[in-house]
């Protein structure tokens, strides 16, 4: 079958094709978290001192003893096996920052030959994965492969169904045999534990006397496309790279604006409801849904969770979209820029600080002026992005996130903070040393009786700005939809607590001549004179940012991941890393390695793709053009008729102009000389990706000038367009 043969049988798939039919989804109370191992079902199968101790552990993080995690692995098993599980599984979350999972059978056979079952507190403590074959980042030599699993209690186990049975999954860390953190679980729980250490000083020199455990807070607008299986079957880009490599714009993208918050397509609509239902079951509340701006784009969004859990439930949505997308004929796609001129998807990671006895410490209330703990934790984070700025750059660098960041789509590389107008005037009044009131949202009344006045925010949104402040959190808007938003929060929990513990350090001093509020005023005077040029609440995709951020406020603009990822090695990073126990100079170290490691290889396995895809694909399609064109022209010529040749210049030229691109792009790919891991990222930003664009740009010229029914990819505008 030709290309076109293939396309156009895919189009007429597509337009037959139903909403799947799906069970009617069932009642919220019915489904809620019944996959789920949660403390009430903890609570019903544990004897009450077992249920306590579980209990204390998921909310303080203390030790488990031994005896208790045997009870808990048999209750568990007994769950398990309730809903049809033989086999569990110790999930973990590798650099990669993909999932990962070994399954083991609970089955035994005793002397007799009998199957018995077992699931001891040890099984359920730690598993021994042949760890030799994930990213390691030369923490061990490739012979030393032994790496552990390691139980996590205070992320609930869970059962994960196929059409013939179900696995118990076991939410856990991964390190190596001498203990560094091979995973993303490990620095996330040190961070949240060193952002509570600190908050603990500061809020008991606030002179709070009962202050229980503080956990960060996440909530992570999950942003993807879905393209019919028909079309993506023929595109091995969106296959292998999650994205295309090549494809002329319609002529018709998002400019109408029509696609935001418009009527969601049936199949789409339902496929979203079947995702949703599994999502309850595991626990994970799912709650808001819509069109994004792009056609063909849409967003979930769970409510708020524990960081910790958060992330796990992240990792986990992420596969019910994906898995589910197959079944209902889709390809879900997370990459954070499948579709060039139209725009990509990212991850908004809503991040607050709180406990059980202070509550939501970034909520400023109703009179933030007097509210001196939100005031302290404001200015923590505001110093935070200010000193690492170039670390929260890092944590969201990678190559698919590289062609989202400044395109004026998304927030600049630029790390900036953004208050809203009233917060900002507060820290304007501080930094003169005063703290009198601050301006009021006011109400909204439209002076139309039928419409009721409402309370109006004490601030406007900005949505080019990259850290945000929303009202009760921070919005890091900079994300990229395919991460894992572990190394996000960990930045931040990170930062957090560096800069609680220099606000400790201030307000310990200033408390001895000052009363509180005057202690408060004099340590945020001197941090907001020395971290405020952080704060930015204008127009980020301006160029008159990207010059005034640079030149006079020393911000640092890093707009690629080879620009970003060295300040891993940075003596301010390392510091930061060691000094609040998150991460060694080893385990930050191997980090850096596999990011970069990860960077390369996602460019240069494109750049192989696309120069298979130009050669095998689109030189063929286009020189039979050619040669259709200069067949008719020389048939019409010997009827006296002259046939205008600039068709066929021109495809002859892009023809040799994408060959040739191709030709440099082989050799560039051949180069293996780099001199360092940072040059060789270099190269890739700075060559490859160029020889990649060039080769693009001619086969993109050739898409609309080859007669359609030759050309063998399905178009933008069917994969965009066709429902
Ligand atoms: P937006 O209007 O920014 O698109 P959404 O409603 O789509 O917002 O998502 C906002 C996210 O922020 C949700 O996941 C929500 O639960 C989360 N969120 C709300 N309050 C907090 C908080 N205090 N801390 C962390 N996340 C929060
Ligand atoms: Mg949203």
């Amino acid at each position: 079958m030709s290309g076109s043969e293939s396309r156009a049988q895919a189009v007429f798939q597509v337009t037959n094709s139903e909403p799947m039919s799906v069970k009617k989804p069932k009642s919220l109370n019915k489904i809620w978290a019944t996959d789920v191992f949660t403390l009430t079902k903890m609570e019903e199968a544990l004897s009450k001192k077992a249920y306590r101790a579980v209990k204390k552990t998921v909310e303080t993080g203390e030790a488990l003893d031994t005896g208790t995690a045997d009870v808990v692995a048999a209750a568990m098993k007994d769950w398990a096996m309730s809903k049809g599980a033989n086999y569990f599984s110790h999930v973990f979350y590798p650099m990669t920052g993909a999932s990962a999972e070994k399954h083991d059978g609970f089955i035994v056979s005793d002397a007799s030959g009998k199957a018995i079952t077992e699931f001891t507190g040890s099984l359920l403590i730690k598993g021994e994965p042949d760890g030799s074959s994930f990213p390691n980042g030369s923490i061990r030599v490739t012979n030393a492969a032994r790496g552990y699993t390691a139980w996590d209690p205070t992320s609930p186990a869970y059962i994960m169904h196929t059409d013939n049975g179900a696995t118990l999954c076991i939410p856990c860390i991964f390190i190596s045999w001498s203990g560094e953190s091979l995973d993303k679980k490990v620095p996330l729980l040190r961070s949240n534990s060193a952002m509570n250490d600190a908050a603990q000083k500061v809020l008991k020199l606030m002179g709070e006397k009962e202050v229980s455990t503080l956990n960060a807070s996440c909530g992570a607008e999950q942003e993807y496309f879905l393209v019919d299986t028909n079309f993506a079957n023929l595109r091995p880009d969106l296959l292998l790279a999650g994205r295309t490599l090549f494809g002329a714009s319609a002529a018709k993208g998002q400019e109408f604006d029509d696609h935001y918050f418009g009527a969601i397509p049936p199949r789409v609509q339902v496929y979203m409801q079947d995702v949703e239902e599994q999502l309850y079951r595991l626990g994970i509340p799912a709650k808001t849904r819509h069109n994004e701006v792009a056609p063909g784009q849409f967003e979930v969004a769970p409510y708020y969770e524990a960081s910790n859990v958060a992330a796990d439930h992240q990792q986990l949505l992420m596969t019910v979209l994906k898995n589910t997308a197959k079944k209902h004929g889709f390809i879900c796609l997370l990459h954070e820029k499948p579709f060039a001129g139209i725009n990509g998807s990212g991850k908004h990671v809503n991040w607050s600080v709180g406990n059980s006895t202070q509550g939501n410490l970034l909520d400023p209330g109703k009179t933030p002026h007097d509210n001196l703990n939100f005031l302290l934790f404001c200015g923590a984070v505001i110093r935070g992005v200010h000193v690492f700025g170039p670390l929260l750059r890092a944590v969201i660098a990678s190559a698919g996130n590289d062609h989202r960041l400044g395109a004026n789509e998304a927030p600049p590389a630029i790390l900036s903070v953004y208050l809203g107008s009233q917060i900002e005037g507060i820290f304007e009044q501080i930094k003169e040393g005063k703290l009198d009131n601050a301006d009021e949202g006011g109400l909204m009344d439209m002076g139309l009786s039928q419409i009721m006045p409402f309370a109006k925010d004490a601030g406007d949104r900005n949505r080019t700005s990259p850290f945000a402040f929303t009202g009760n959190r921070f919005e890091f808007r900079a994300v990229g939809s395919e991460q894992s938003v572990s190394g996000p929060l960990v930045a931040m929990n990170t930062m957090l607590a560096d800069s609680l513990n220099w606000i400790a350090d201030e307000l310990e001093q200033e408390l001895k001549n000052h009363d509180t509020t005057g202690a408060v005023i004099a340590v945020l005077k001197k941090l907001i004179k020395e971290h405020g040029q952080v704060i930015f609440g204008g127009d980020g995709y301006s160029a008159e940012w990207h010059e005034e951020a640079v030149k006079e406020r020393g911000l640092k603009n890093l707009p690629t991941t080879a620009d970003a990822l060295p300040y891993f090695k940075d003596e301010t990073i390392k510091t930061l890393f060691s000094s609040t126990g998150v991460l060694s100079p080893v385990e930050l170290e191997s980090r850096f390695e596999v990011y970069s490691e990860q960077y390369i290889l996602s460019i240069e396995v494109e750049a192989k793709l696309m120069i298979r895809m130009a050669t095998t694909n689109i030189y063929p399609a286009a020189t039979r053009y050619l040669s259709d064109v200069s067949l008719a022209a020389s048939s019409a010529s010997e009827l006296g008729i002259e046939l205008d040749k600039t068709v066929a210049t021109s495809v002859a030229a892009n023809i040799n102009g994408m060959m040739s691109a191709v030709d440099k792009l082989s050799e560039a790919l051949a180069k293996k000389d780099h001199a360092s891991t940072e040059e060789h990222m270099q190269f890739c930003a700075n060559t490859t990706l160029i020889l990649m664009n060039e080769v693009r740009s001619f086969a993109d010229a050739l898409e609309i000038e080859v007669a359609d029914d030759l050309w063998p990819f399905p178009t933008y505008h069917e994969m965009l367009f066709i429902k």
